[in-house]
């Protein structure tokens, strides 16, 4: 219903004497459609993502886009956006690959026909996955570090002056994307997706949030931990779920990092980025070391770090995610 206020409030803006009746018509035209629009766009707005920040501003750009084209919603957006141009896929051929390389190869020709296109109301990057296309910031071959948001990657431990800041920024990202996308091209559930994380996440078999992963560091051979004692997904992706919602919506102290999913995470769309943030987190391991950044490939070490990964996580998620990561990682 928001698409609809507000678009009829442009119009009422522009009202005048001389427009009025033809205006009424566009505003009747506007109401048919937005009923219609309210429910794309209620699909659509998932993929805020890695928009964290939402400002007034940027999602409007989003509702006035998709209440524009209404008429033509059988084609891809991007086709009718004309400043829509695709990102440079040999300048960003290399962060592809192995951004496709995690996932199944099963969908590797699926994954590759994912146009990812130029978007000016993406900061950084936002899919649409009833649309099936990733829109990336404008900015995305040049200055990432000059968006407003940059304060959110640097609380991560990502300078963005340093060179390397690009490749891995894309890689993490993309990834995220993609699992947008899958999950509505898997038809994965969403709900079921939310009800297994929450059950894992106060789950003290799989231990406590925490940002230290040392633990792998004492792991060799046959040695599995019995439990946990941390779990740094649970961490990243509180971390996460509450820059989502508003960045200044993380509690001040320490207690959003204690086992309360149930009771302060609540969302209109469970499940949706739990289930990107989850797989961003196991798939996306490797991408800030010295080597992916110098060579743009996945070591041994980064594929084992990887599949590590799967032992934070519950074999109930798991099976949410079905065969979407590659069996590398997945076996
Ligand atoms: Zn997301």
């Amino acid at each position: 219903m928001k698409t609809v206020r507000r678009v009829s409030g442009r119009i009422y803006m522009g009202t005048s004497k001389a427009y009025g009746i033809r205006n009424a018509v566009l505003v009747a035209l506007f109401l048919l459609v937005g009923g219609t629009l309210a429910n794309s766009y209620r699909n659509e707005s998932a993929s805020r993502d890695q928009n964290r920040v939402v400002d007034g501003a940027g999602s409007y750009a989003v509702r006035q886009q998709i209440v524009k084209i209404p008429v033509f919603s059988s084609l891809p957006t991007w086709l009718l956006n004309r400043e829509a141009v695709s990102i440079s896929r040999e300048r960003n051929a290399t962060v592809l690959k192995s951004v496709i390389e995690v996932f199944n190869p099963s969908l590797k020709s699926f994954l590759t026909s994912v146009p990812i296109v130029f978007d000016s109301s993406a900061d950084t990057a936002k899919a649409y996955p009833t649309k099936c296309y990733i829109g990336v910031g404008p900015d995305w071959d040049n200055t990432v570090r000059q968006s407003r948001h940059r304060r959110i990657y640097e609380q991560r431990g990502m300078n963005s002056d340093d060179p390397v800041f690009m490749n891995r920024f894309k890689t993490d990202l993309l990834i995220h994307e993609f699992l947008h996308i899958l999950q509505v091209y898997q038809g994965i559930d969403s709900r079921l997706c939310y009800e297994a994380v929450a059950q894992w996440y106060i789950d003290l078999r799989y231990g406590l949030p925490s940002p230290n992963g040392d633990i792998y560091a004492s792991m060799t051979g046959n040695r599995k931990p019995d439990s946990l004692a941390i779990n740094r997904i649970k961490y990243i992706l509180w971390h996460d779920l509450y820059n989502y919602q508003r960045l200044s919506d993380v509690p001040q102290d320490e207690s959003w990092k204690s086992m309360q999913y149930w009771e302060r995470y609540r969302s209109a769309e469970k499940g949706v980025e739990e289930f990107a943030y989850i797989g961003q987190e196991m798939l996306s391991s490797g991408s800030s070391t010295d080597n992916y950044i110098k060579t743009g490939q996945w070591s041994d070490i980064d594929w084992q770090n990887k599949k590590l990964r799967l032992l934070e996580i519950s074999p109930d998620i798991m099976a949410v995610f079905g065969g979407v990561f590659n069996p590398r990682i997945a076996k």
